[in-house]
């Protein structure tokens, strides 16, 4: 009864939502579910530009804080600023005429570094045979006994329940350990599991990040705007304050420069509330921004909108008719 209620006067009042992507492009293998296919992802643009109002972030937040938001306004964002937005999502935005925000890791984007997930998955599930990996996690040592052939469970993600071989067990176990570390013990793991395992350093093409050219390219026709999502993706939360500084300031100083204009827009890694502090907002208010973006799901509501943690709805690979109840269940305030 209470459900319905809040439904049908969610359907009568103006609400937003922010969907967060992060790759569109063809995978082979997606474990962390971070790609969605550029025809699943044109068929989602195409519906919310026939069904919803699209803006602009930045609008979006902006008329919310002044009560003045449309109904059913949706606003467009990628973190992590990879190659793909460019390849794939852009083109598709710019046909159906929908903006969008990608939050850039500045440090990727000028030494064409590979994402650390990515390192990581390169390493253990794209390669196949068996060896015994030895990491130094948070100063204790441990072992994995790496085999098996990842390459017959392309399918594999980490919401699967079981894993198929030992490399997927090591990677689901591995990941947790990592994403904590701050970048210079994270980048040290890295080599050690790189120089093990025997991968080749460096990213591969569809996994790469933008290059600097493309970056530029992306904002050139003012549909698509670029903000901050740190300098090398630390977890905030686990940084002192001035490691949290210069990772938020940094970032948009060398994105500003890059591209010749204010980046006011900020994206806290991994986005959920133990990923960043009380302290990182405050860090990221003073730094000059105008909004940041968090990575829980919520309404955006006129007048109600915290602009430094404005809740975003993670959008994955499915059928038209999942997104489209999925996006119309926001709307009228049941998720
Ligand atoms: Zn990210």
């Amino acid at each position: 009864m209470f459900s319905r209620l809040k439904e049908l006067v969610c359907s009568l009042k103006p609400c937003g939502q922010v969907l967060l992507y992060h790759r569109v492009a063809p995978t082979l293998s997606d474990p962390q579910l971070l790609a969605v296919s550029p025809l699943c992802f044109a068929e989602q643009m195409a519906y919310i530009r026939r069904n919803a109002v699209p803006m602009a972030l930045t609008d979006m937040v902006r008329a919310a804080n002044e009560g003045t938001l449309p109904r059913r306004a949706v606003a467009v964002t990628f973190d992590d600023g990879y190659a793909d937005n460019y390849h794939y999502a852009k083109p598709v935005l710019e046909s159906a005429g929908v903006p969008a925000t990608v939050f850039a890791v500045s440090s990727a984007v000028s030494a064409q570094t590979e994402f650390w997930w990515d390192a990581i998955e390169r390493a253990l599930l794209g390669q196949n045979g068996s060896l015994t990996l030895r990491l130094d996690l948070a100063g204790e040592s441990r072992t994995w006994a790496l085999s098996g052939d990842p390459g017959a469970f392309q399918d594999w993600t980490v919401l699967d329940p079981f894993d198929p071989t030992p490399r997927h067990t090591a990677y689901r176990e591995i990941m947790p350990l990592v994403k904590p570390l701050t970048p210079s013990e994270r980048s040290t793991v890295l080599t050690s599991i790189q120089n093990q395992t025997g991968v080749d350093t460096g990213p591969t093409d569809d996994r790469r990040p933008m290059t600097e050219r493309e970056l530029r390219s992306l904002v050139e026709n003012g549909l698509i705007d670029v903000g901050a999502h740190t300098v090398s993706h630390p977890q905030l939360s686990g940084l002192t304050m001035e490691e949290q500084s210069v990772q938020v300031s940094a970032s948009r100083r060398d994105l500003e420069t890059l591209l010749g204009r204010q980046v006011t827009t900020f994206a806290y890694p991994y986005g959920t509330k133990v990923d960043y502090t009380a302290k990182s907002v405050d860090l990221v208010r003073h730094a000059g921004f105008t909004l940041a973006c968090s990575n829980f799901p919520g309404q955006v509501l006129n007048r109600r909108v915290d602009a430094f943690e404005v809740p975003r709805y993670l959008v994955r690979e499915s059928p038209l008719s999942t997104f489209r109840a999925n996006f119309e269940a926001r709307m009228h305030g049941a998720k």
